[in-house]
């Protein structure tokens, strides 16, 4: 217990107590390569990528290796095994250049969960099972909303394509630990300038050339989507429509 608290100084931002007992248990691994946040941020995202390699060990050294330069905070294997590398009070190294809703610098401003996948099939049962108890615990812990909760590809539109096609964002929707999306479809207005200005009013606001934007959108909200752009793509930001 415990072993995730935010390093000394850095408390949750409601000051309310961590979730009481974690619900899966967290394997210390500490990585070097971190740093301090900058100008005193506190996680307000959290960046989901898949690891992309052979193993959840092999990722594990590479984000452990200085050498390498990256780093997460966490990393869940494919059996569950959650491994912390990095506190959540400190930066660690797993976003790269993006924005979202306006904000750049986003290792500064989330908590990055590498999962054990290699983009090419579905995310292990266990592992989603223990990603669902670590959300938990870091939304209560950081005061943070389900929406929060967003994939590397969201904040770095055609350089990063994960957590990829075959992650289940609609299972997490459900259990409330991401935006849930909105479902009607239709659209007045279906062009790709106002698909553009929608989805940048619902947090895409990094550098991205149409048609870029439109299949990162596809890879989380209508997955192995292709081709021209339809009413349905503007279904997911309905709601965010109507609240802007
Ligand atoms: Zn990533």
């Amino acid at each position: 217990m415990g072993t995730a608290m935010p390093a000394v100084g850095i408390r949750p931002r409601s000051g309310a107590p961590l979730a009481a007992e974690p619900a899966v248990e967290i394997h210390q691994h500490p990585s070097p390569n971190c740093g301090p946040r900058r100008d005193g941020l506190i996680p307000r995202f959290v960046v989901l990528h898949y690891t992309a390699m052979q193993s959840a060990d092999a990722a594990i050294a590479r984000l452990c290796d200085p050498a390498h330069e990256v780093s997460a905070h966490y990393v869940i294997c494919k059996t569950g095994r959650v491994s912390q590398l990095v506190g959540e009070g400190l930066r660690a190294w797993h976003a790269g250049v993006g924005e979202w809703q306006g904000f750049s610098d986003i290792n500064s401003r989330s908590i990055g969960i590498e999962l054990d996948n290699d983009g090419q099939g579905p995310f292990a049962e266990p592992l989603m099972q223990s990603l669902e108890a670590l959300l938990g615990r870091i939304l209560v812990g950081w005061d943070m909303p389900a929406q929060n909760v967003i994939g590397h590809s969201d904040m770095a539109p055609g350089r990063k394509f994960d957590p990829g096609p075959w992650f289940d964002w609609a299972r997490l929707e459900a259990q409330g630990f991401a935006g849930k999306r909105d479902v009607e479809a239709g659209q007045d207005d279906p062009t790709m300038d106002n698909f553009s200005r929608i989805a940048r009013r619902a947090g895409y606001t990094a550098e991205a050339d149409p048609d870029t934007l439109l299949a990162t959108v596809r890879l989380r909200h209508r997955p192995f989507k292709t081709g021209p752009l339809e009413p349905e793509d503007f279904a997911p930001f309905k709601r965010s429509t109507l609240r802007t």
